[in-house]
């Protein structure tokens, strides 16, 4: 083989001909990563928004040594365990609804997020087929959407984000349109809802912060009219909290701030407490009842090989105990004020669109997007893990994060973007 080949490993959403060779990680603690070269960086990304009570937290390292030394791994065809009945029940207990008749009490495991929207997306569709309206097959979803990388999922992500245009011929055709957040919006939302009603199975929408597309926030309003438009004209409505999930936004889930339940439900990312993959989709009864049959006609034909692993159930189990308390909850509400102010010096820079924050995510965004790798660079030279994308630099650190760190990562932020607003890295 030539010298000159790139390295055996083909990186995440990397141009391997020209991005920089990775920093090597080699120990996470709390919320600092170690570098190979010994330098400890605050992490201020949460491993992709997953690790929300920090790394290596002693209480799901025990519950995973437990399980791994009992049972790694088990099929889940014809078989059942605890790990998962209990991760099952929990699950049930405290998503959005619970408790009332809209409770998404049936919860099917699988791997990653982008599996847990494929499956919710089958389930939209099969609903209406057992129902005998097969032609409802269509999805409606919102410009700056983002739901994953695989196939249908990228189907409803919004075609501009320039990461799946490429393939947009591929994809069955979706609805895309624009969130409704004003009353003219509101009213062009319900009457294309009741226009193409016949063809619709669901509306798909990530609750209050549409992440990957550019952290853009709406409020609770603008998703209790999605929900409740949806109800209206009997479309299902799939919310998609593979981001949002489990306290982020300083709800346990962001329909929790609507005070809305969705047909379906997407979790993952935090899921397992940022240690192993694992993600879910659950449905109400309603939903679940109409799979029910004498015969696999009807039934869920899926069933991921990883589903429902007794050791990432485990690791969800144990993060979930340290929920229960309230501090995570409390931690992401206070993080908000954190950051707004301690961000707020970046509005006045040249270059910089806006600030904004809510809940355990801080944002800058910049006009047009540029210097993307010296930022990186120079992030990691402040001693702090930020990786900004499109037109934005955020943060979405650990729940744990203690105050002396969000000082450091804020003022990471503050002093790079300052020195990026006059020019540097170009
Ligand atoms: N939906 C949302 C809202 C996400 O943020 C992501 C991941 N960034 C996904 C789906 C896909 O999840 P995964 O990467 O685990 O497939």
């Amino acid at each position: 083989m030539s010298e000159s080949r790139p390295p055996s490993l083909w990186r995440p959403y990397t141009q391997m001909q020209t991005e920089p060779p990775p920093y090597e990680a080699v120990e996470t603690s709390g919320c600092r990563i170690r570098l190979a070269d010994g330098r400890w960086l605050i992490d201020g990304i949460a491993s992709w928004w997953t690790a929300v009570h920090g790394y290596n937290h002693p209480h799901i390292v025990a519950a995973m040594e437990r399980q791994l030394r009992t049972m790694p791994h088990i099929m889940f065809g014809g078989l059942t365990h605890e790990p998962a009945r209990q991760l099952a029940d929990r699950l049930a207990a405290l998503l959005p609804g619970a408790g009332t008749d809209a409770a998404l009490q049936h919860v099917f495991f699988c791997d990653s997020g982008s599996v847990a929207v494929e499956i919710a997306l089958k389930m939209a569709v099969q609903f209406w087929r057992n129902r005998g309206q097969a032609g409802r097959t269509r999805f409606v979803a919102f410009r700056r959407a983002y739901h994953g990388d695989t196939m249908g999922a990228m189907a409803v992500g919004d075609p501009d984000d320039g990461m799946h245009a490429l393939f947009s011929g591929y994809f069955p055709e979706q609805i895309l349109t624009d969130l409704p957040r004003t009353p003219e919006q509101r009213a062009a939302f319900a009457e294309l809802l009741a226009a193409r009603r016949d063809e619709i199975a669901g509306v798909i929408l990530e609750p209050l912060v549409q992440g990957a597309g550019g952290m853009v926030f709406h409020d609770a309003e603008t998703l209790a009219a999605v929900r409740h438009a949806c109800t209206a004209q009997d479309t299902l409505f799939i919310a998609d909290e593979i981001a949002t999930g489990f306290g982020r936004t300083g709800t346990m889930f962001a329909c929790d701030a609507a005070d809305i339940a969705p047909d379906i439900i997407c979790v993952g990312k935090a899921l397992s407490g940022g240690t192993i993959s694992l993600a879910a989709t659950a449905a109400s009864a309603r939903i679940f009842d109409a799979f029910l049959g004498e015969d696999d006609s009807t039934a869920l034909m899926h069933g991921p090989t990883f589903m429902a692993n007794p050791l990432a159930c485990a690791a969800a189990n144990a993060s979930l105990d340290l929920f229960e308390d309230g501090a995570r909850l409390a931690r992401a509400q206070a993080l908000e004020t954190v950051f707004r102010q301690a961000l707020e010096p970046c509005r006045t820079l040249p270059g910089i669109r806006d600030v904004r924050a809510l809940g355990a995510i801080g944002v800058v965004q910049m006009e047009t997007p540029r210097a993307l790798s010296w930022l990186r660079q120079r992030f990691v030279e402040e001693g702090v893990w930020v990786r900004p994308f499109g037109d934005i630099v955020y943060l979405m650190p650990p729940l744990t994060i203690e105050q002396k760190q969000t000082t450091a990562l804020t003022g990471a932020v503050v002093r790079t973007m300052t020195e990026w607003s006059k020019g540097a890295g170009i």
